[in-house]
């Protein structure tokens, strides 16, 4: 049977595009390596965050706002609880990126934003202390998404609208509208190649050199009831992130500083020393939820030299769309993505703004 569109790599993109095309009548082949919501990519851990006033580049703005009435909506439609809207506060120094770039983006589309100063900061979250020349800045839309519901129902959902899933079906080879497998080979109209961390991989021929960068995910049982903390990122000599408790443990971490590996390579130990250096953050910023540490897993971000993400037409290939390049802020974008990766897919084109995602601007570099 041919296809109107094969779908490479079911993760956190992949399910969503499978699911969109599928609603919109296509007859769609889904291609997956692992089994459904594995740990071995970059969509597992329970918790990513999502806000709207974005220190990123404000362009992402229009996107967040889509993406946040599509999370609603996937909820209905699946009936799984995916979004927990806890708030969301992010400190710095008012000139820092963190700060000063969320700023600029709240205040350029008119969202909805408290700043706040140090003492407000303490007085308002208890748990957190920051220094007298550090300011805050709280959105009350923002929150986290769980990342294995989202795959889940992103699939279950796809799978209700008529599309074919293979699990633990690696891709080893797509030329155009043919694409090879251990098993068979396929054909359809159209590929969308979603790939995650194995982009170096399936998408060679893009000329992009990617950054595949090992991450931590450390979790701690706390010592008092944090189930209503809103989520926060901290700027100070990095940055430092975290989550209300979930499932009994609040997630920690720190962006990027990683190494660079591969899916294959990635060290999954998590070392003591790495744990130490995250305790002691802990201990100077929120000394109140450094509990006992319980676990720690690694996961891992695909860079782009800019950090801006990968979403176009195949620059090679007229029947290809990819979505690649989510430089560790991908997830809270995935139900916009799967819409986008469905317009460029059938119509050729989106009415979202995705110039920022061009291809064209990271090709041969270093
Ligand atoms: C620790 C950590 C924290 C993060 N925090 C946040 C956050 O707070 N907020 C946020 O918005 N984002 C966050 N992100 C980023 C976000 O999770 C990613 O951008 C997003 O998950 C990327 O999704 P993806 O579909 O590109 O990759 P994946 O979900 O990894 O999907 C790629 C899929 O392709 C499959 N595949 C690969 N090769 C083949 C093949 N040959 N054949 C078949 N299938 C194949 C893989 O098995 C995988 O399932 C975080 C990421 C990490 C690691």
């Amino acid at each position: 049977m041919a296809y109107d569109a094969i779908v490479i790599g079911l993760g956190g993109m992949g399910s969503a595009a499978a699911y969109r095309l599928a609603q919109r009548g296509k007859r769609v082949l889904g291609l997956e390596k692992f089994t459904p919501a594995h740990a071995n990519g970059s969509s597992h851990g329970g918790s990513r965050i999502t806000r709207q006033a974005y220190f990123e580049d404000p362009a992402y703005v229009p996107l967040l706002l889509r993406a946040h009435e599509m999370w609603d909506q996937i909820e209905r439609d699946s009936g799984q609880r995916i979004f927990h809207r806890v708030g969301g506060v992010l400190v710095g120094t008012p000139d820092s990126r963190t700060i000063s770039g969320s700023r600029e983006s709240a205040e350029q589309y008119g969202l909805k934003h408290e700043m706040l100063d140090a003492r407000q900061i303490r007085e308002r979250f208890p748990t957190m202390r920051p220094a007298p020349d550090e300011v805050g800045l709280y959105e009350d839309g923002a929150g986290l998404v769980v990342p294995e519901a989202s795959v889940r129902a992103h699939l279950d959902l796809a799978t209700r609208a008529g599309a074919e899933l293979h699990f633990e079906e690696p891709v080893i080879h797509w030329e155009g509208g043919r694409v090879t497998t251990a098993r068979a080979t396929y054909e359809a109209e159209h590929v969308v190649v979603c790939p995650g961390p194995w982009a170096p991989e399936l998408l060679r021929d893009l000329r992009i050199p990617f950054g595949i960068e090992r991450q931590v995910q450390f979790f701690f049982t706390p010592e008092e009831n944090l189930r209503d903390h809103p989520v926060y990122i901290w700027e100070r000599d990095g940055t430092f992130y975290g989550f209300p408790e979930l499932d009994g443990a609040v997630k920690v971490a720190i962006f990027g500083n990683g190494d660079i590996c591969t899916p294959e390579t990635i060290d999954r130990t998590v070392h003591d020393d790495e744990i130490r250096a995250i305790e002691d953050f802990m201990r100077t910023v929120m000394p109140g939820i450094a509990g006992t540490f319980q676990r720690a897993a690694t996961c891992t971000f695909t860079n782009t030299a800019d950090g801006h993400f990968v979403i176009a037409k195949h620059p090679g290939h007229d029947n290809v769309t990819v979505a690649c390049g989510f430089s560790g802020h991908g997830f809270k974008f995935v139900p916009v993505v799967g819409e986008i990766l469905a317009d460029l897919t059938i119509d050729g084109a989106t009415r979202h703004p995705i110039a920022l995602f061009d291809p064209a601007r990271l090709r041969g570099g270093a």
